[in-house]
């Protein structure tokens, strides 16, 4: 899966931050993958120049402002969905899947991520960002002062792309029949778009220069595209600007990031 972080005038990296299917058929693999994760953890702390990351005792869970008025017909509008999505044909992604992938997190919550497609661990669970990208987002989501259900996160497309690659454009543009609906229902204070993928599907990528870290607009709702995190596994040297970009989308929330 092309996670595109490239900054301007590099060429855009195609390979993989990581193979999931490789890492689950081989337990010694999947040992040396926890153990570089953690590096990658703590490399992400050092980057950020803290002493660690908020404990869990220390970061602020959000309540969301009290439940959301007609809270119970939300979920209920978004588990309809959810269920379609789990029997659509509208793209062929439908043909290679375990499971869609429709959400993880709290959709009465003032913040929303949104990443390209599932990976092998997501298509195995049924549920976005539980792999190694995945550890490190909610590392970042508890840097900001959420809880990782304190959020709402969910995906451009909701099926496997084979071999991980990006989505194609008719697949990007079928699934947006979930992905607009979605988003409207949610209806977040301010979304992170994950990756060059997720921005150009919400179309906020200038036409040239440089796409990260320049806030843009969906439905009127502010976006903030930044690099995905499995592209942050294999480019930690990119882990600060990316810190930047979520302070930027924790001040438009008159939000303050823990003190650590
Ligand atoms: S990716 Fe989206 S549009 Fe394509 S089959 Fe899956 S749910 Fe349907």
């Amino acid at each position: 899966m092309e996670y595109e972080g490239s900054e301007p005038g590099t060429a855009k990296s195609t390979k993989p931050a990581y193979t999931p299917t490789e890492v689950a058929a081989d337990p010694e693999n999947e040992l040396a993958s926890v153990i570089a994760g953690a590096q990658e953890l703590l490399q992400w702390e050092e980057t950020l120049g803290g002493t660690g990351f908020p404990t869990p005792e220390r970061v602020a869970i959000p309540t969301s402002e009290g439940a959301r008025e007609g809270s119970e017909d939300l979920r209920a509008r978004l588990q309809v969905l959810t269920e379609e999505a789990a029997e659509c044909t509208r793209c062929d992604l439908h043909r290679g899947r375990t499971k869609s992938v429709f959400a993880r997190g709290n959709p009465d919550t003032d913040l929303v991520f949104v990443g390209e497609g599932p990976g092998y661990n997501e298509d195995q669970q049924g549920l976005p960002f539980v792999g190694r990208a995945g550890q490190l987002l909610d590392r970042m989501i508890a840097a900001m002062g959420y809880d990782r259900e304190g959020v709402y996160i969910c995906n451009v497309v909701k099926c496997r792309p084979p071999e991980n690659r990006t989505p194609l454009p008719t697949e990007a543009q079928a699934c947006a029949h979930f992905l607009v609906p979605q988003l409207e229902l949610v209806k977040p204070k301010a979304i992170v778009a994950l990756g060059r993928c997720a921005a150009e599907n919400l179309e906020v990528v200038p036409p040239a220069g440089r796409w990260r870290g320049i806030w843009g607009e969906w439905r009127g709702i502010p976006v903030m595209p930044t690099y995905h995190p499995a592209f942050l596994l294999r480019s930690p040297q990119f882990k600060k600007p990316v810190w930047e970009d979520l302070q930027a989308v924790l001040r438009v929330l008159n939000r303050e990031a823990p003190k650590r």
